[in-house]
């Protein structure tokens, strides 16, 4: 039984569920996991994308109605 189910061959490269490669018939091994962490690394980066240091960008999120509006009552109602 294979360690995991993603597995590469050895030869060609070529990504399988299997041991044995179908495209070359060559052994395939459990292929490495991608790696993984907690931190954030691309953070900087989604920040940039979506334009979070510009000075504009706190007045495009999304706000709750006033204290009065909602009692009033004159929010959506399902
Ligand atoms: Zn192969």
């Amino acid at each position: 039984m294979a360690r995991q189910r993603m597995q590469q061959c050895l030869s060609c490269k070529a990504f399988s569920l299997k041991t044995t490669c179908p495209a070359c018939g060559e052994v395939a091994q459990a292929a490495a996991p991608l790696k993984w962490s907690p931190e954030d690394h691309r953070a900087a980066l989604r920040r940039k994308m979506n334009r979070v240091e510009e000075p504009g960008w706190a007045s495009t999120l999304p706000t709750l109605p006033t204290l009065d509006e909602m009692m009033s009552g004159d929010g959506e109602e399902e």
